[in-house]
């Protein structure tokens, strides 16, 4: 356990839970993935788009959040923390000048999903999204270069300032 969870309130006798004023969800990655398995085949990459960009737009206020209280220093580690409070895996991030990689171990997108052609952890992306964009202090774009469900292993991705995706990390 870590400090993380001192911010999360469960209220039983409610049945909700919140940080602050942002609630939460538990819920099984098998029932949230399987739902792209429910869609035809030709709209799931829409879909993941669509789940990236909403975790990038709402998971951002948890990233004002963090930054608000702890500030640019903490801001990271409280992103990783959280990331392993709410079972999100294990996050390790790389940064340089004008990129930032993401190794995730244990995704649980990735382990909802199952046997996959295409990346499936929509939600890390857009939540690394939000995170790269705070540190970098600029616009980003993030790819999953490397998914679990495609190839095993550790989930990775890459967030590059605007402009400067190159060939150099394709993979
Ligand atoms: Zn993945």
């Amino acid at each position: 356990m870590t400090a993380f969870w001192n911010r999360i309130h469960a209220d039983t006798a409610a049945g909700t839970i919140f940080d602050g004023e942002r609630r939460y969800l538990m819920m099984r990655p098998d029932v949230l993935m399987g739902m792209l398995r429910e869609l035809p085949e030709d709209t799931r990459s829409a879909v993941l788009a669509a789940l990236a960009e909403s975790t990038r737009v709402h998971g951002g206020k948890s990233v004002s959040a963090y930054q608000s209280t702890g500030g640019q220093a903490l801001l990271q580690q409280t992103v990783i923390d959280g990331a392993a409070a709410f079972g999100w895996g294990t996050w390790r991030i790389t940064s340089r000048s004008h990129e930032a990689e993401l190794e995730v171990e244990n995704s649980p997108f990735a382990a909802g999903y199952g046997r996959s052609d295409l990346p499936v952890c929509a939600p890390i992306n857009g939540m690394f999204h939000s995170l790269a964009q705070a540190l970098m202090g600029a616009a980003v774009e993030v790819r999953e270069t490397h998914c679990a469900a495609q190839h095993g292993g550790r989930c990775r991705f890459i967030a590059q300032r605007a402009g400067h995706a190159g060939p150099s990390v394709a993979t």
